[in-house]
């Protein structure tokens, strides 16, 4: 399990440090005090490299939160809901909790982070003018800032899902095809290219004997997950908009007595039917549920002793939804818990049960038929 921790609010916006952010706040600083700083500018006391070094990976994620800052107050003026900042190894990355609904919302959303960043840079230039002449350490870091939130931007202009640029891309794709799912194919298609272009360079780098390349290996592979797992998560709204659990429940379920020994459960209904999952009902009381994985974690020997009620999942521990509940909700829950299926729950009657293998086979069906 991850941690992180809040480290403040700006703008109602929960700002998080995850747990992977001090390792690469310490390489950072380590690389700036120890190596780089010494090495373009000899001379100074070992104190001020690391003073200066700490202060300049400190900026270095100010101004990455900066740039996603931006993002999230784009999101907050378009009328979206910003849950959260997370810092982590790999930069920042704003939760907004839903996609954008017009492609000149998502492009404005989108290119305002390289732009902050390309601002930052040339605050940062500028201040390393001003500083010239004063403080030979002062003007070194903002230049050095200067620098970075340069290169950050460019990096970030990819056009490969899910950098900004790739956002920029699928919106423009968006505009002209008016199909925000074919935008978002080519979008994380081509940040798939991107990383895996990465990959092979950091690949060539570390064959030549530069270990730096490790990290660009690092980042390619990350990139390139997150460009699978954005396609997947669009696919997925995409197709489930709009549809809610009556659409996706099967009302063919059987149930059983909540007497029935795990035996007879076995022999009459498992294996003479072909269902996995059963009501289990106490005169007509739903009383929970009894599914395969149940009994097969059941000891073989306790089959003929033990009954259904004591090994089902009894009803104050079930998740229930209601006939309108939101499909993509339902599929986030089931996926989260690790359950198989869900009961609907209609004024109090179970009216049909909904398994996650039928959504899936959903999407798949829907997303293969293009409908
Ligand atoms: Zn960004």
């Amino acid at each position: 399990m991850r941690h992180s921790w809040r480290i403040g609010r700006i703008f109602g916006i929960d700002i998080n440090i995850d747990s992977s952010w001090f390792l690469i706040f310490i390489l950072f600083t380590w690389i700036l005090g120890a190596n780089y700083y010494p090495q373009t500018y000899p001379g100074w006391s070992p104190l001020l490299y690391w003073v200066i070094g700490i202060m300049t990976s400190l900026l270095i994620f100010t101004s990455v939160l900066i740039h996603e800052l931006a993002h999230s107050i784009v999101a907050i003026k378009q009328g979206e809901k910003v849950r959260n900042i997370t810092l982590f190894i790999l930069g920042g990355v704003a939760r907004i909790s839903e996609e954008p609904k017009k492609p000149f919302q998502e492009l404005l959303m989108a290119s305002v982070g390289p732009i902050t960043s390309f601002g930052l840079g040339f605050v940062f230039f500028v201040l390393a003018l001003a500083l010239k002449g004063t403080s030979v350490a002062l003007h070194a870091a903002a230049s050095y800032l200067g620098l970075i939130n340069i290169v950050l931007g460019i990096f970030n202009l990819l056009p490969g899902f899910p950098m900004d640029g790739g956002r920029v891309l699928r919106s423009i794709i968006w505009k002209i095809t008016g199909d925000l799912r074919r935008a978002t194919r080519i979008a994380s298609r081509t940040g798939q290219a991107l990383a895996f272009l990465l990959m092979v360079l950091g690949g060539i780098q570390v064959l030549r004997g530069y270990l730096s390349g490790l990290w660009l290996i690092f980042i390619g592979w990350f990139l390139h997950s997150a460009a699978v797992r954005g396609y997947r998560r669009i696919m997925v709204e995409t197709v489930l908009k709009g549809v809610t659990a009556q659409d996706l429940m099967t009302k063919n379920y059987e149930s059983v007595n909540h007497d029935l020994s795990i035996q007879e459960l076995v022999d009459n209904f498992i294996l003479k039917g072909k269902e996995r999952v059963f009501l289990v009902l106490e005169e007509d009381e739903v009383r929970g549920i009894v599914c395969l994985e149940d009994v097969k974690a059941t000891p073989r020997e306790k089959w003929a002793t033990e009954k259904v009620k004591d090994i089902m999942t009894p009803r104050e521990k079930l998740m229930f939804v209601s006939p309108g509940s939101d499909g993509t909700k339902i599929l986030d829950s089931l996926t989260a818990r690790d359950i198989h299926q869900v009961p609907v729950l209609d004024q109090g009657q179970i009216v049909g049960i909904i398994y996650r293998t039928d959504v899936l086979r959903f999407i798949q069906l829907r997303s293969e038929l293009g409908v």
